[in-house]
């Protein structure tokens, strides 16, 4: 990578690295009140990348000085059991952060499972209350962790979101909606873009500020960003490469060697957006402990 495009990266390890010891100075402070607070994690099969995931977050959390609990449960685990078990930890007063691994094995209905966690505990941002706080401004909902991180790294890369066209490409619950949600009320004018868009590259070529969330490997090219916009990509795919010795590298939904070209800042894939997942969860689950004692 030439130095000029060194100069655009937005550095998603070390804005993470930053929450991260905020959080664990939060931490401190509450463990001194007399209370750590806590995330347990709750993962139903044996799936290999949800296992990888849960690791981490249990490990993030105990760097940061909180309880970090994985309850494994095996796939055949049914429905009724995993409710049985939420609605214990919702009333654990030692657990103030609930995270149910999704996906859940197909037996399971996400949907129930998100509704039965309390929404005071949903620290991953998924129950309709949550959704609900974010989207009128309230300031005691969780927003999902990765958009909440999108805007964290706009705010410390100097990014002015009030008064921007930003272009959402994607609209998923878990990342296209809240993403907007959260820009609106940052003031800004935001266009989400989907499947259906007509004509998408005239539209993303408006962005001020271009967020990629579809998950398709490097979908947008250069000549879809207008020079000088701030791009941030969302996307983690797996593409073949024999030179690997995994026989696969990570990549974006950014074409990122020629849009880097083109654009005052982006986020590289991987080192952008993925690291502030888990650093947002932590913050949220440390909010949730504090919220509890309020
Ligand atoms: P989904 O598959 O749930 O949603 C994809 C969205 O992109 C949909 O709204 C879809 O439109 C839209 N889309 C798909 N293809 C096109 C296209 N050709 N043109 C325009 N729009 C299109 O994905 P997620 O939101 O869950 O994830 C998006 C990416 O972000 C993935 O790469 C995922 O791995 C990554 N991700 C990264 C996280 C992180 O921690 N960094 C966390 C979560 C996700 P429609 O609604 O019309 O189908």
């Amino acid at each position: 990578m030439d130095d000029a495009v060194a100069d655009k990266l937005i550095d998603g390890v070390a804005v993470a690295k930053l929450v991260r010891a905020e959080v664990a100075k939060d931490a401190a402070a509450l463990i001194a009140r007399g209370v750590t607070p806590g995330l347990t994690v709750v993962l139903v099969g044996d799936d290999p990348a949800s296992a990888v995931y849960v690791r981490s977050k249990e490990k993030a959390c105990i760097e940061a000085g909180m309880n970090g609990v994985t309850i494994r449960l095996p796939a055949e685990t049914t429905q009724d059991e995993l409710l049985a078990l939420i609605d214990k930890l919702n009333v654990d007063p030692t657990v103030h952060g609930i995270l149910v691994q999704m996906p859940p094995p197909k037996h399971i209905n996400p949907q129930a499972v998100i509704l039965r966690i309390a929404a005071e505990k949903d620290v991953d941002g998924f129950h309709p209350v949550n959704v609900g706080r974010i989207w009128i401004g309230e300031k005691s909902g969780f927003a999902p962790c990765t958009p909440a991180g999108v805007m964290v790294l706009l705010e410390k890369a100097g990014v002015k979101v009030s008064g921007a066209n930003v272009v959402v490409l994607g609209r998923s619950t878990i990342v296209g909606k809240p993403m907007t949600s959260l820009l609106v009320n940052a003031s800004a004018t935001v266009t989400v873009c989907h499947s259906k868009t007509k004509d998408l590259a005239a539209v993303t070529r408006r962005a001020d500020i271009l967020i990629a969330a579809i998950g398709r490997p490097e979908f947008v090219t250069a000549d879809m960003v207008k020079p000088g916009a701030v791009v941030i990509d969302v996307g983690i795919n797996r593409v073949e490469d024999a030179t690997q010795k995994k026989g696969y590298r990570i990549v974006g939904d950014v074409a990122f060697a020629t849009v880097s070209e083109v654009a005052s800042k982006i986020t590289p894939v991987p080192g952008g957006v993925g690291p502030m997942t888990i650093a947002m969860l932590l913050k949220n689950t440390v909010r949730a402990a504090a919220q509890g004692l309020a």
